[in-house]
């Protein structure tokens, strides 16, 4: 937690902007005075900071509300295209960039695949997506650029500490695409910016509080209290992929041995299945995996899951028991009662997320493990951009979107 400083003029004077522009944000088609009511500001106050909004094209008036025996006030909204962001998703298989309004209506979307680059390579195409998109943006209305990216990230200072799958150490990524494009930009962690997407965006919300964990080639959580992100003394809340579950476990991809990576992830669910084809060429996980050619994925997996294979099921239900530890752990840790998962590995289906809601519920406290939702994430496959999009319009503009 940060101490109380006090805070200078203009610092108060830029809280106050974002209050004011999220109240009409939230509650718009709103009148000067109820805005006043609302934010405890003074009307005076009010005024100067709506007309502000105003100039910067962001808030716009619209018209007259009812009477309350005077003269009918001017309502004003905010204009939900005034801004756009930059959101990225730098996913396993693609890198995925979109353009997002204030809403998180994606009004362009451009994809670029992977295909096994890294470390340069891989921030070449990152910069190439951001520059399709910057052409693409109406102009003078570009906010920002908010970032999804696997491994450990300073937020902070934008910059990523460590991410395996890229082969990126202590890249500035902030600040290269700042540089670049003299835009603000936020980077996140995936698992971490999904969560927020989860949160901001789910119409079902009930509480302040939500874990979503991403179950892909890498094993990350997002922890969102009290409706904040909340990151851990050194951003690293949540990194459980790298937690030793095995006793003399294989090694994993960071050094150490018996990581829930190594079991759990999406390459351990394919290499299982691979042994398990080897061993029994006859079968059904066989043949499928020989169709699938030099490099089945874990939707071939998944596929034989769904046609009922006994060893494809056996090998989901491992993986999901896996994960289910780490649940409890979490579960017992936080309290928290709404789990998403996400990523490639939950198109393992129900044999897995029964494992998963099964091992969480018996190894954490009976209570805990009861009132706990443990469920697949929604449809939306842009939650990482989305969420990536909110976090930089929450620190631009302090406006928190939500459907
Ligand atoms: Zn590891």
């Amino acid at each position: 937690m940060r101490l109380a400083t006090k805070a200078t003029h203009q610092q108060t004077r830029a809280i106050n902007h974002g209050l004011v522009l999220r109240t009409i944000y939230d509650l718009g088609p709103i009148s000067r005075a109820e805005v006043a009511r609302v934010t405890e500001l003074t009307r005076t106050s009010v005024s100067e900071l709506v007309g502000e909004a105003i100039d910067e094209g962001l808030v716009e008036e619209v018209g007259r509300g009812p009477s309350s025996g005077g003269k009918a006030p001017i309502l004003v909204q905010v204009v939900e295209d005034a801004r756009v962001v930059i959101g990225l998703d730098l996913g396993e298989q693609a890198f995925t960039g979109a353009l997002v309004d204030l809403r998180g209506r994606i009004l362009r979307r451009v994809e670029v695949p992977v295909e096994g680059r890294d470390g340069k390579a891989a921030l070449g195409a990152v910069e190439r997506l951001v520059d399709e998109l910057v052409a693409a943006a109406p102009e003078d209305r570009l906010l920002g650029i908010g970032v999804g990216t696997p491994g450990l990230v300073d937020t902070a200072g934008g910059e990523i500490l460590w991410a395996v799958n890229l082969d990126w150490q202590d890249l500035p990524l902030g600040r290269i695409l700042t540089d670049r494009t003299g835009l603000p930009a936020f980077v996140a962690n995936d698992s971490r910016a999904a969560a927020m997407g989860e949160y901001l965006f789910d119409v079902n919300r009930h509480a302040p509080n939500l874990v979503a964990i991403k179950i892909g080639h890498g094993i990350g959580a997002g922890i969102v209290l009290g409706g904040e992100l909340f990151e851990g003394d050194g951003f690293g809340a949540g990194e459980i992929g790298h937690t030793s579950v095995v006793d003399d476990g294989v090694e994993c991809r960071c050094g150490r041995f018996g990581c829930l990576e190594t079991v759990a992830s999406s390459r351990a669910v394919v290499a299982q299945a691979r042994e398990a084809a080897a061993a029994n060429p006859g079968g059904e996980l066989a043949r499928r995996l020989r169709d699938a050619g030099a490099d089945p994925t874990i939707d071939d997996v998944a596929a034989a899951v769904r046609s009922g294979d006994e060893e494809a099921r056996r090998i989901a239900a491992a993986a999901g028991r896996w994960l289910g530890r780490s649940v409890a752990t979490l579960i017992g840790t936080l309290d928290i009662r709404h789990v998403v998962l996400l990523g490639s590995v939950t198109h393992l289906g129900e044999p897995w997320l029964d494992a998963v809601r099964d091992e969480s519920a018996r190894r954490a406290l009976a209570l805990l493990g009861r009132e706990t939702r443990i469920e697949v994430g929604g449809a939306a496959e842009d939650t990482v951009l989305l969420g990536a999009s909110a976090l930089l319009m929450t620190r631009e503009l302090g406006l928190v979107p939500a459907r």
